[in-house]
C-alpha cells in the first residue's frame, strides 16, 4: 500500500511547526504563507508523526493510494 503525504493548503495557516520539526521533509512557502511536502522519502529520518500531530489545524495527513 503506497501512503502519500499530503498537506491541505486550505486548512494550512503556515505557523511553520512542522517545518521547524522536520526540515528536511516540509518547507514553509513564505511567499503564500503555505506549507508543502518537499521530500516524503525523508520522513525515515525523523519523525513526522509528531509534526502531523502537532500541526494546529490537523492540515497534514497521509493518504492511502
Ligand atoms: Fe501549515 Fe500545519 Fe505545517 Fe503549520 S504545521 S505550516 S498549519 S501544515
Amino acid at each position: 500500500m503506497v501512503k502519500d503525504l499530503i498537506i491541505d493548503e486550505e486548512l494550512c495557516i503556515g505557523c511553520g511547526t512542522c517545518s521547524d520539526l522536520c526540515p528536511d521533509v516540509f518547507e514553509l512557502n513564505e511567499t503564500i504563507e503555505k506549507a508543502y511536502v518537499k521530500n516524503q522519502q525523508a520522513c525515515s529520518q525523523c519523525d513526522c508523526e509528531e509534526a502531523i500531530n502537532s500541526c494546529p489545524v490537523g492540515a497534514i495527513f497521509w493518504k492511502e493510494e
